[in-house]
């Protein structure tokens, strides 16, 4: 798709990289059936061609109107259309270049506006976002049914700890929403790495990945937390530690994608190129094999179906590795349909896109449990707190699936 970026654009380098994304776009409209969005309206401009088209305007200098910044609001960054296009378009940086685009001119209301900062604000500050959730756990029963609905049952308090006995050591990031919501998956996490030989660390000074603030176009500050989080991670892998791993694939991706997103800051692009390099996810340190060790044996655990975050399989591309790993963990796979759809859940997008959210998590609960499963696992925070909102059966984290099983053989 050829484009001429307008004056002002033409010659910088966002104008520059604009041009070379919509290159390879040759209209061919592979991607609309893999488009959840487009799925569910049936509407180009809610498809990633039309996106695209919407974005190649913009480029060229048109007018963008609330409507064109709606259809890019209502795209759920779930790059299914990437997998899905046999030209190579990078969507996700398309649209991530399109949504700065228009922030910068349809600005949103003064209410938005302080809707979305305090999204920011309260989600990627891990304290702040559990004294409140305390307080949502504590007055539950005084709030509506809808506020309810959204807020989970309070955890089981869990520690990590250390097991600095290893000679394998990792940086375990905690994320920020996930320690309130859920901290027995990274204490799960631990007592499985444990028990494969690899200790676990925190690194002190960690931040938000920037994946929220990114998403919500406060791009700005989220770079911040990225250097903040560059900094705290070099410094443990100075220190011996062998890689950067993370439990939340969506948060993984993020930390992955640091030496892209700080390619131009000269005194960060090295370092953040080395974090991204070293960073894992969870299911890439565990190997199967390390299970069966433990004694675990396939076929012997619950009949489970597997929701895999597009985070994971879109965005790391790390298809199949929890599957292999529940397997050998003893988990029966169930059929699911719909593997490559997005749950909806996707950030804040399901408190600011409600209506889309909740038609593409009915879908996705309907096709995860097609097979009556006895849980549904998965590896993401957001997935699984919104899965949860309307599963008829326990939405599990894969990690706290694994260590039951582990929990339940003898040390070897
Ligand atoms: S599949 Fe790729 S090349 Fe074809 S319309 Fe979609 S983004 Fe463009
Ligand atoms: S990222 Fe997902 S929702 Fe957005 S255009 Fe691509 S497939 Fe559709």
């Amino acid at each position: 798709m050829f484009s001429r970026p307008a004056a002002g654009l033409e010659d910088t380098p966002r104008g520059s990289a604009a041009q070379a994304l919509l290159r390879n776009c040759v209209h061919c409209g592979f991607c609309l059936p893999a488009c959840p969005t487009y799925r569910v309206t049936g509407n180009e401009l809610d498809s990633p061609r039309g996106r695209i088209y919407l974005i190649k305007q913009m480029v060229e200098g048109a007018p963008a109107t609330a409507t064109t910044r709606e259809h890019l609001d209502r795209c759920l960054t779930c790059r299914a259309c990437e997998r899905a296009c046999p030209s190579g378009v990078e969507y996700g940086r398309l649209i991530d270049l399109g949504r700065e685009l228009v922030e910068e001119r349809v600005p949103r209301t003064l209410p938005q506006r302080a809707l979305r900062r305090s999204f920011v604000e309260l989600l990627s500050r891990p304290r702040l976002f559990a004294a409140a959730l305390r307080a949502g756990q504590a007055m539950r029963g005084w709030l509506p049914a809808t506020v309810q609905a959204r807020i989970p049952p309070r955890p089981s308090p869990a520690a990590i700890g250390t097991a600095s006995h290893h000679a394998r050591r990792v940086v375990l990031l905690e994320g920020c929403v996930q320690p309130g919501l859920a901290p027995g998956i990274n204490a799960a996490a631990a007592r499985v790495l444990d028990r494969i030989g690899i200790g676990v660390e925190r690194v002190a000074g960690e931040q938000c990945c920037g994946a929220l603030g990114h998403h919500l176009g406060h791009t700005g500050r989220a770079l911040e937390q990225a250097r903040r989080n560059v900094d705290a991670c070099c410094a443990a892998l100075d220190a011996g530690a062998e890689a950067v791993v993370s439990s939340a694939s969506a948060c993984g991706l993020m930390v992955k994608d640091y030496g892209r997103l700080l390619a131009e800051d000269a005194a960060y692009a090295d370092r953040a190129r080395r974090v991204s390099g070293a960073t894992r996810d969870l299911a890439e340190i565990i190997d199967p094999a390390d299970l069966s060790r433990a004694g675990l044996a396939p076929g012997t655990g619950l009949r489970v179906a597997w929701q895999a975050p597009c985070t994971l399989q879109h965005g790391q591309q790390l298809g199949g590795r929890v599957e292999a790993l529940l397997q050998a963990a003893g988990f029966g796979l169930e059929p699911t349909r719909e593997a490559t759809l997005c749950c909806g859940s996707a950030g804040t997008y399901s408190i600011l896109q409600p209506g889309l959210s909740g038609e593409l998590r009915r879908r996705k609960v309907a096709a995860l449990t097609v097979g009556s499963p006895q849980a549904i696992a998965t590896a993401n925070i957001g997935c699984l707190e919104h899965l949860r909102g309307t599963s008829p059966v326990p939405v599990r984290h894969w990690i706290e699936l694994v260590a039951e099983a582990l929990e339940r053989q003898p040390a070897a």
